[in-house]
């Protein structure tokens, strides 16, 4: 998927600004913060949703939650709260058909999300 945006960003051909990177996994500020903390966490190997998930890929996704939670304790949301989310498709809003979770934090969030 050389067109994909987040590919794109993992790949460094599009600026971001990254906060995470490691062989599996990027991390990067979100383009539009929704909170005073809004990063995206992705795996750098192109799925497009969580529907396209493998068994192979549970550990993957394993480690990008593990991942979102040291994020917050690092930029100090943890204690005060945080929130992750994966949008699926339209009616969740899905943008970007690339997998990421968003990381936000930083305020009190209403429930249910709108
Ligand atoms: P979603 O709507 O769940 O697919 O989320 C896509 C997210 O990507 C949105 O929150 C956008 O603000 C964000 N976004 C789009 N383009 C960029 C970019 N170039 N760099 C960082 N974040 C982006
Ligand atoms: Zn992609």
């Amino acid at each position: 998927m050389p067109d994909c945006l987040f590919c794109r960003i993992a790949r460094g051909d599009v600026a971001a600004n990254i906060a995470y990177r490691d062989d599996e996994l990027v991390a990067f500020h979100d383009i539009n913060p929704q909170a005073p903390i809004h990063l995206l966490v992705i795996p750098i190997r192109h799925i497009e949703s969580l529907l396209q998930l493998q068994e192979g890929d549970h550990a993957l996704v394993g480690r990008l939650y593990a991942l979102a939670a040291r994020l917050a304790t690092d930029l100090g949301v943890a204690e005060s709260g945080f929130r992750v989310i994966i949008n699926t498709n339209r009616d969740a809003g899905q943008t970007v058909p690339h997998l990421h979770l968003h990381l936000m934090g930083g305020r009190t969030m209403s429930w249910p999300p709108g």
